[in-house]
């Protein structure tokens, strides 16, 4: 009887641990279940996270990472991104179609009312800037000498600067400055006491715009001489009949709204310009809020304030649609940049120049750009040269300080390895002689005597 309890007892236990068995792996498999599924929702928060974070950056879930995407399947939270590029293309085919629309008003209203401009000053860059405004407006120009003829080649009426009453009489809406930098001083101050007469009887003056290609000096005579009913506007066209030969495209054009409405820009609110976008805002914002930025009275509101802008943002369109590039820029700010680039180009044309370099019949690209560059700063006159020098000294000054310290480094870089050179030469000019005494010393009779004489023999070239 005890035998079979204890039979029956041990088929028990045989039961009960297979029953514990498939227990624990039980446990086991909904464990590693849930710790999966943990994981997974982990991941997906994870995925959610970045699709939002650079849905944030860039405007839409174009950025999705891979397990964005293999997340897709589980998680439909996650945007897809099919069909946001072409309705991202409808979008910039929409606004290059309002930009087209824009320019074609914007053309037509200025072609609705074309300017009539004089010119002061017809030398080789009025001449070049007439030819090319002549298409946009009326153009009247004024010089020394007589220029009749190459005036009525481009449509233009001529009048002696002799005869001021006359030029001004021309109802111009527009004056522009074009005479050398050395004379422009004098020219501006017999023209004022004109310009006054003119403006007492008409109670507005033209606009008046240099292109002098020193910008703080021209600011300075024209604030100083000309009525206050005229407005000024300062420019520089980084170009000239050279570079600008085939066409003004992709051009600097350099402005300062200098006056407008008989309220002066201040300097003193310089800004920089970075590469076409000044703190995200247009030329336009910048130099509008420059201008004014110490005024309180709501002057673009006034008729004389909307009236002066017109006339100025007529006279930019032209350079604009001929596909200049605007800059607006402060004169200061103009003048520290252009001794950088636009002085030292002149002085070292005038340098190398000098040197009365010609063709010859080997040369090199380097070489044919020296001589483009000597062609192209001699071809201004040297009133020019000596005008960017005298009249923006201290920013001219330094730059030739500095290029004298530059040239004295670069020589004397040039000796100093000329000396290494040297002493490399002399150290192994003895150790050659050294050598051959010793390869001839065990058949020489007078053995080291000789070897002595011959260590003093000096190293020359
Ligand atoms: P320029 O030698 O600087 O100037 C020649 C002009 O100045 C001629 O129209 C000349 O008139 C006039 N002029 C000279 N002395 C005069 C005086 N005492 N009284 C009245 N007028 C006088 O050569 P430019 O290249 O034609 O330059 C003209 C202006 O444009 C300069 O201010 C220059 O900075 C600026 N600019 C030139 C360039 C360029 O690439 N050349 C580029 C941008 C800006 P007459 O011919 O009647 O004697």
């Amino acid at each position: 009887m005890w035998r079979r309890n204890i039979v029956i007892l041990l088929i028990l236990g045989v039961v009960l641990c297979l029953c514990c068995d498939e227990y624990f792996h039980l446990v086991g498999r909904t464990t590693n279940a849930l710790e999966l599924n943990i994981s997974n929702r982990k991941r997906c928060q994870i995925s959610r996270r970045f699709v939002t974070r650079s849905e944030a950056l860039s405007g839409s879930s174009l950025n999705g990472s891979k397990d964005g995407i293999n997340n897709n399947s589980n998680n439909n939270d996650v945007v897809s991104p099919i069909g946001r590029l072409e309705e991202l293309k409808q979008q910039e085919a929409e606004l290059s179609r309002k930009l087209t629309e824009i320019r074609m008003e914007k053309l037509s209203a200025l072609r609705s009312k074309p300017l009539t401009i004089g010119v002061v000053g017809f030398g080789r860059f009025g001449q070049f800037i007439a030819r090319t405004l002549s298409k946009h407006g009326k153009i009247v120009v004024t010089s020394r000498s007589d220029y009749t003829d190459v005036a009525n080649d481009m449509n233009a009426d001529y009048v002696p600067l002799s005869d001021p009453e006359s030029f001004l009489d021309k109802n111009l809406d527009v004056i522009i400055l074009a005479t050398s930098i050395v004379s422009f001083e004098s020219t501006v101050k017999a023209l004022a006491p004109h310009l006054e007469a003119y403006t007492s009887k008409t109670n507005k003056g033209p606009l008046l715009v240099d292109v002098l290609s020193v910008k703080e000096h021209a600011r300075d005579i024209l604030l100083e001489y000309l009525p206050e009913e005229c407005d000024i506007l300062c420019t520089h066209p980084m170009f000239g009949p050279d570079s600008g030969k085939n066409g003004w495209h992709n051009l600097n054009f350099v402005f300062e709204k200098t006056r407008v409405d008989k309220i002066v820009f201040d300097p003193k609110n310089k800004f920089d310009f970075d590469d076409n976008n000044i703190n995200g805002r247009t030329s336009d914002d910048i130099s509008d809020s420059l201008i004014y930025s110490n005024y309180n009275k709501n002057f673009e509101e006034t008729y004389s304030y909307t009236e002066a802008m017109d006339i100025i943002e007529r006279f930019l369109s032209i350079w604009e649609e001929e596909g200049c590039r605007m800059v607006p820029l402060s004169c200061k700010l103009h003048d520290e940049y252009a001794a950088n680039s636009q002085f030292i180009t002149h002085l070292m044309g005038r340098i190398l120049g000098a040197q009365g370099l010609s063709k010859t019949p080997i040369d090199t690209k380097g070489f044919e750009s020296v001589l483009k560059l000597i062609d192209s700063t001699t071809a201004d006159s040297f009133d020019l040269f000596y005008g960017l020098y005298k009249f923006n000294k201290k920013n001219s000054l330094s730059i030739i300080q500095q290029l004298q310290v530059a040239m004295d480094d670069v020589v004397d870089n040039l000796k100093i390895l000329e000396k290494e050179d040297f002493k490399k030469r002399q150290l192994q000019h003895e150790m050659d002689i050294q050598k051959t005494l010793r390869v001839t010393e065990p058949t020489s009779e007078r053995g080291g005597t000789e070897t002595h004489t011959l260590n003093r023999i000096p190293y020359t070239e």
